[in-house]
């Protein structure tokens, strides 16, 4: 099987497993895991903050932000159209945080990318204390590479754009940066200089980093100390976590670099796709590890494809999204398009 549904589909590696069957470990919720907190202390240099939280899942690591920014009485959070949580967590930050969403139109194009000038249109008059009848205006976030966008990256000088917007409402700023190191990767932007500015950022190391479970939140160590009040009362708190955690480690020193491969296998899909007869794409618009093409019919493909033992996942009536990972090698990649061409 040519599993190009998702980078979350990743197997651990024999060297990965190896990392993790020898990792010390202790009672991670007492603090006193030595692998956890390594990995903690890398994350929060990594991304430019003071202190770094493990936490089981990204959906974990926005849900808590979410809770921490938005304070109960109508506080707003602004968001791209396309963003995971919006879209992906089963309504987590108003069922949770009793957020209200404004939802940020993307420019250009379906990209998730929202521009500085739009985030002002939407706060419009709106100052931090609101009026009697706005939502107060309360945290905006940023997903850095856009997931449903195609894997997009948002450029360095739009991030600080948005957070000097937000810095001007008196905004809270959260980065989900599910896919945080594939931007690096394809922008050369260091992740400390993406998310040091941000009050939350998180990493995933499921993604495109290969490990089996497992997220980072870092921010000011008040923050993160506050966030270990949900990570107790939500059940995120582990055990002998070390064994995950070096699962992390080892993503973080072998399978970051890597994922210029991933990169060069999505330009090469998106090339080829570009070629076949009934497909829509434009190759120019794959930045990282995600494809997003046209189709006639997207069930169908899908079908067609898992009949040639090749999966990819649609994500609309017409539309078809393919993720590369380290599972995938440039071989796969020529397998897959033959298969594409057969099922269209
Ligand atoms: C996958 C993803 C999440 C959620 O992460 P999980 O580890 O699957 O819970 C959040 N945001 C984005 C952009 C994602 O792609």
């Amino acid at each position: 099987m040519i599993n190009l549904y998702s980078d979350t589909q990743t197997r651990p590696t024999e060297a990965m497993r190896a990392a993790m069957a020898s990792a010390e470990v202790g009672d991670e919720q007492r603090r006193e895991d030595p692998t956890v907190i390594a990995l903690e202390e890398r994350v929060a240099e990594l991304l430019g903050q003071e202190a770094a939280v493990f936490l089981p899942s990204g959906t974990m690591c926005n849900a808590i932000s979410v809770r921490l920014h938005i304070r109960p009485g109508g506080d707003e959070m602004l968001i791209g159209e396309l963003a995971h949580p919006l879209i992906a967590e089963a309504g987590g930050p108003a069922a949770i945080s009793g957020a209200i969403l404004t939802v940020l139109e993307s420019e250009p194009g379906r990209t998730g990318i929202f521009s500085a000038e739009t985030l002002r249109a939407a706060l419009g008059g709106s100052s931090p204390g609101g009026d009697r009848y706005s939502p107060r205006a309360r945290l905006v976030s940023v997903e850095q590479t856009v997931n449903i966008g195609g894997g997009r990256v948002w450029p360095e000088a739009q991030v600080l754009a948005v957070l000097d917007a937000a810095a001007e409402h008196g905004l809270r700023t959260h980065l989900d940066g599910a896919r945080l190191m594939n931007a690096v990767i394809a922008s050369g932007v260091a992740a400390s200089v993406y998310a040091e500015g941000f009050d939350t950022a998180w990493i995933d190391f499921t993604k495109g980093l290969g490990a089996p479970v497992g997220a980072c939140l870092a921010g000011s160590a008040d923050l993160i100390s506050e966030a270990w009040r949900y990570k107790q009362m939500w059940g995120g708190a582990m055990r002998q976590a070390g064994v995950i955690a070096a699962a992390g480690l080892y993503a973080l020193d072998h399978h970051v670099e890597r994922l210029a491969d991933d990169h060069a296998n999505a330009r090469r899909l998106a090339e080829g796709l570009a070629a076949i007869d009934g497909v829509t794409i434009d190759p120019g618009d794959v930045d990282t590890n995600i494809v997003m093409f046209g189709v006639p019919d997207a069930a169908a493909f899908c079908a067609a494809l898992e009949a040639d033992d090749v999966r990819m996942g649609a994500v609309g009536p017409r539309q078809i999204r393919a993720v590369t990972h380290l599972d995938v090698d440039a071989d796969g990649i020529e397998l897959a398009l033959a298969a594409a061409a057969r099922a269209i």
